[in-house]
């Protein structure tokens, strides 16, 4: 008999997400990435006595936006706060955030994991602003940019309810899908974008009491996140079936090392004093704005993924990776209402077009071969003007040049070549110029027909019809077929 796990793992997500704003979230410097340090700073966000913040429109309207997608309850009036604390990022001294009445409450994130339909229930999303950066050079004096200060965040909190490291995983991978496809975050986990703050503890199987948890902090990829979770399960595991207790503590992952740092245990926990942000008034979002952004969100992402397959009879693989942006969606759609059928159209996209995406880098909203132009290619070849093999040297060509692709069959003289008699010559030159594997076919060794089929289309140039070649190599080096 299997013995129970003694403990199972409980987890909870704090997730940061900058906001594609234009500019910050209390001033109008630009929420730009990348910039000369300390270049995008004003009175406001370096928090120099007197300035007053403003709230951003538009940082509003996107946190509604995911608020929206999320199912949430949004508040018709928020309340900022101040979160107090020392520490060279933060010019000002304290965060400007939201404590006990965020703009966000509730909701859920639906997913498709392979196990099955997946809803992972939120507690809240509200907005605040970030902290400056630190740059700590070794052996040297840290420097601090305060670009990032005061860019927008929203910060998404889960529910204690991920069950395991690949869990949070799946859950995260799924939230950075969404937070793209509404246009409101880039997601970069390595520039932090992104970032994701870990929530674990251990409980015995079936009871409803959740053991004392312990964060983690600074893990800045998926890859991380499912390590930095399974080596604080272990470590929790070994402290419970010691006899000990848990402390409360938060530790960093060391990207480099692969390991967690205890940052500060609960004897340095911090206060923080929160109260609400005298120098604003209540956030007021109006039935309207939420009305709006509401009628505005895209099919989202699970929707569209479920109703590729559906509609087109995809298989849940093509449909999530078609889906994993909304401009590849949209180019793959385009393909199929330009005439390319699905399946096919489907495999054009995720073999050639994502893989010279890949390799080219830019976006898929300016890719040089248009869904129509694919279409095209699709249909001759499945329509079996031009061979699979031709095709994707047509599809090289379209890359390079941006021609359609009958001129590119055209010029380079890629049309199927179903002639028979010529065939028949190619294969016998094939056949003549490898004596020692037809010998060998002839003995018995059948798949050296493959081969020979890619001869074949060698001498071609790729435009021989396989089938057709198949056939004749067939023939000609059956007993008795004897060659001319
Ligand atoms: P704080 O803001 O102080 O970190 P919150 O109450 O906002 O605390 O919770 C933060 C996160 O911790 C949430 O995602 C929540 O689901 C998670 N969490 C709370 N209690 C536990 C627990 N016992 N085990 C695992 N995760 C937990
Ligand atoms: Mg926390
Ligand atoms: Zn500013």
């Amino acid at each position: 008999m299997r013995r129970e796990a003694a403990y199972e793992p409980v987890i909870g997500l704090e997730v940061h997400a900058q906001l594609l704003t234009r500019t910050k979230l209390f001033c109008r410097c630009p929420a730009r990435y990348g910039a000369e340090p300390n270049t995008l700073v004003c009175p406001v966000c370096l928090g120099l006595p007197g300035a007053l913040p403003a709230v951003n429109g538009e940082a509003v309207a996107m946190a509604v936006r995911l608020g929206t997608a999320l199912g949430c309850r949004i508040a018709p009036a928020s309340v900022f706060a101040r979160k107090n604390y020392f520490y060279p990022d933060c010019p000002r001294n304290y965060q400007i955030t939201m404590y006990d009445a965020p703009l966000c409450e509730g909701g859920a994130l639906e997913y498709d994991a392979p196990e099955g339909p997946r809803l992972v229930e939120l507690e809240r999303i509200h907005l605040e602003d970030d902290a400056g950066k630190l740059l700590h050079r070794p052996a040297a004096r840290s420097l601090v940019d305060f670009n990032r200060c005061g860019v927008p965040l929203v910060e998404i909190v889960t529910r204690p309810v991920l069950g395991d490291p690949s869990d949070a995983a799946l859950f995260l991978q799924n939230l950075r899908r969404l937070l793209r496809w509404l246009g409101i975050c880039d997601g970069n986990l390595e520039e932090g974008s992104m970032r994701c703050d870990v929530n674990v503890s251990l409980r015995t199987p079936g009871s409803r009491r959740l053991g004392t948890r312990t964060e983690i902090k600074n893990l800045n990829s998926f890859k991380a996140v499912e390590a930095g979770i399974r080596l604080e399960i272990a470590r929790q595991r070994k402290v419970l079936e010691g006899g000990g207790e848990i402390e409360r503590q938060t530790s960093l992952w060391n990207a480099r090392r692969r390991e967690l740092v205890v940052m500060r245990s609960k004897e340095e926990a911090r206060d923080y004093r929160y109260f609400p942000e005298p120098d604003l008034p209540p956030l007021e979002v109006r039935a309207e704005l939420v009305e709006r952004e509401r009628s505005r969100l895209p099919e989202l992402p699970l929707a569209r993924e479920r109703r590729l397959r559906a509609e087109y009879g995809l298989p849940a693989y093509d449909a999530g990776v078609l889906c994993a942006e909304r401009g590849i969606a949209d180019y793959f759609e385009r393909a199929v209402r330009a005439g390319a059928e699905p399946k096919e159209g489907a495999n054009w996209v995720m073999r050639e077009v994502l893989a010279s995406l890949r390799e080219r880098g830019g976006r898929i909203e300016e890719f040089a071969v248009s869904p129509d132009d694919l279409a095209r290619l699709v249909r001759l070849v499945s329509d079996g003007a031009i061979s699979r093999t031709a095709g994707t040297e047509v599809f090289r060509e379209m890359l390079r040049t941006g021609e359609e692709p009958g001129a590119v069959v055209g010029r380079l003289g890629l049309e199927l070549l179903a002639d028979p008699r010529r065939l028949e010559m190619m294969v016998d030159a094939v056949i003549a110029a490898n004596p020692g594997e037809a010998a060998r076919f002839r003995g018995g060794k059948r798949q050296l027909l493959e081969f020979f089929v890619g001869q074949v289309m060698k001498e071609s140039g790729g435009t021989a019809d396989p089938r057709l070649a198949r056939d004749l190599i067939e023939r000609r080096l059956a007993p008795g077929g004897g060659e001319r």
